[in-house]
């Protein structure tokens, strides 16, 4: 008889919505062993053409099975630098559990007998930080004299150095906040996504030797051409996608509109939800609408419902979006998750403009109702409004999260470096060099904006192209 998954253990909602601690709990290793003993180790396994990094994840699967856990630390290693965090919040829905030989075919998402490869993930990763396991440099006196700069310490610029790092390369960061980590610090917040296990993680980078300076824009404080001139032989961009869009309706400039990025910089980056004993505040509304369908949003709308629960205010947060939940980019556990918490759905529905009081605050939100049409460019239904459906709504505070662009901070101060329509920085694919010789680039500032393993992935493979390049050099 086929074996049940394994469920994770959850904080119940009530108590959760209430402080910012971890929702999801790890696997117990009685858990991870039975779980992991549903995996029929196939002969062929599809899971790894799922995953970004190609982790052998049949391999490490099997070296749990075995209670090898050191082994399959060292097995995640060899691919992911980051197992705690991808473990955490890669959409493994789509990714590898949905190559799962248990995913039934034609599912949009991974079926519930997939595999819970993430959760194993996890499992390892945290077993390594709490061992305090550590990957090698190799000691290489030749390459120890070579400098790489990164630009960006968001996945893809740690991930990159990490990568050569353990190659014996001597890797500086420059990373324009005060803290590093992009959007894993600013954006994703600490119930998905411990500081502690992020700080880990970054601490095992610095144990390979990369040094790491903060408050330190390229583009501003420094040029490219200088990074060169002072003896970097090659760069890595890994600047992300920090620049909000937003719906361009009227009314949007009005007060307490945010962009989800500032609302939950301010909350995760700068502690607002603590002011003052931090500095940054941050208006917290009667009636929140969040706007938009992907992490972002779930994020945004998890942390103003937890925010109204602090502040004693009585909980009314609403997801507003375009399409219907099945065209939600964000993970399906987070929309579980948000639901869950108190988050209302109000779907097919789009935004046409904001009504402000004589103050100029947001008071209202006015709507169409929408129903799908053909698929659009991106394969899903297009949304299209029904005529005379307006309709308006309390909304007091508003968190428009419908996409972000391309950081032009460095690009726009660095002609010879090629960039698309969108501000992109353009790539060679199969090497990631830019326009410039030597630059090379990933993550969400190729390509716009993705996931933290697709980030990952751009920077390894920009990472081979660094060695050889220097290696030719
Ligand atoms: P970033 O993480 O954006 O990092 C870029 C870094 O570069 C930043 O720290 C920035 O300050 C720095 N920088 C930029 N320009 C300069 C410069 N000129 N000089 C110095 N530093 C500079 N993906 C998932 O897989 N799972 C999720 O659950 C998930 N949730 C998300 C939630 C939110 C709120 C957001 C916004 C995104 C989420 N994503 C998620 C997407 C994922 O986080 C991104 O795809 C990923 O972070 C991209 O990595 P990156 O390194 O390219 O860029
Ligand atoms: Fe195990 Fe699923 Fe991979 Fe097969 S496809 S090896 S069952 S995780």
């Amino acid at each position: 008889m086929r074996k049940e998954p394994v469920k994770i253990s959850e904080r119940d909602s009530l108590s959760r919505v209430k402080g910012f601690e971890e929702v999801v709990g790890g696997f117990s290793e009685a858990e991870a062993l039975q779980e992991a003993s549903r995996c029929i180790q196939c002969k062929d396994p599809k899971c790894i053409a799922g995953c970004p990094v190609g982790i052998d994840i049949k391999v490490f699967i099997g070296q749990i099975i075995k209670k090898d856990f050191d082994g399959a630390y060292s097995t995640i290693r060899q691919k992911n630098n980051f197992p705690s965090i991808c473990g955490r919040v890669c959409p493994a829905e789509y990714q590898c559990r949905k190559e799962c030989v248990f995913t039934k075919k034609g599912e949009p998402f991974a079926s519930k007998e997939a595999i819970g490869i993430h959760f194993l993930e996890r499992f390892i990763g945290d077993y390594g930080a709490q061992k305090k396991l550590q990957v090698k440099s190799a000691s290489d006196d030749k390459r120890s004299k070579i400098k790489v700069a990164v630009v960006g310490s968001g996945p893809a610029g740690l991930c990159c150095a990490g990568e050569l790092a353990r190659c014996g390369i001597k890797v500086v960061v420059f990373e324009g906040l005060h803290k590093t980590g992009g959007v894993l610090r600013y954006g994703i917040p600490p119930f998905r996504l411990p500081r502690n296990i992020l700080d880990f993680e970054i601490d095992s980078l610095k144990n390979l030797g990369v040094e790491i300076r903060t408050n330190y824009i390229i583009g501003k404080v420094k040029a490219i051409d200088e990074l060169f001139a002072e003896g970097f032989s090659a760069i890595f961009l890994g600047l992300g996608a920090g620049i909000p869009s937003f719906m361009g309706i009227p009314g949007e400039n009005l007060c307490n509109i945010y962009s989800a990025n500032e609302f939950l910089t301010r909350v995760n980056l700068m502690s607002a939800h603590k002011f003052p004993e931090f500095h940054t505040p941050v208006n917290i509304g009667k009636h929140i609408v969040v706007i938009g369908g992907g992490n972002t949003a779930m994020d945004a709308a998890r942390v103003a419902i937890r925010l109204q629960h602090m502040n004693g205010i009585e909980p009314d947060t609403t997801i507003s979006y375009r399409r219907t939940e099945v065209e939600m980019p964000a993970r399906r556990l987070e929309i579980e998750h948000a639901k869950e918490e108190g988050v209302k759905f109000d779907i097919l529905v789009k935004p046409e403009e904001f009504i402000g009081d004589e103050n100029g605050f947001v008071r209202k939100m006015r709507s169409s109702r929408c129903e799908l049409g053909e698929p659009d460019s991106s394969g899903r239904r297009r949304p299209v409004a029904i005529a005379n459906s307006a309709f308006e709504s309390d909304c007091d505070m508003a968190v428009v999260a419908v996409g972000l662009g391309a950081n032009k901070i460095l690009t726009g101060v660095t002609p010879d470096l090629s960039t698309d329509k969108y501000g992109d920085v353009k790539v060679n694919p199969e090497t990631m060099e830019t326009s410039i010789k030597g630059v090379f680039a990933g993550g969400d500032i190729v390509g716009g904006e993705g996931t933290v393993i697709e980030a990952m992935g751009m920077a390894k493979k920009a990472a081979v192209a660094i060695l050889d390049y220097l290696e030719k050099k």
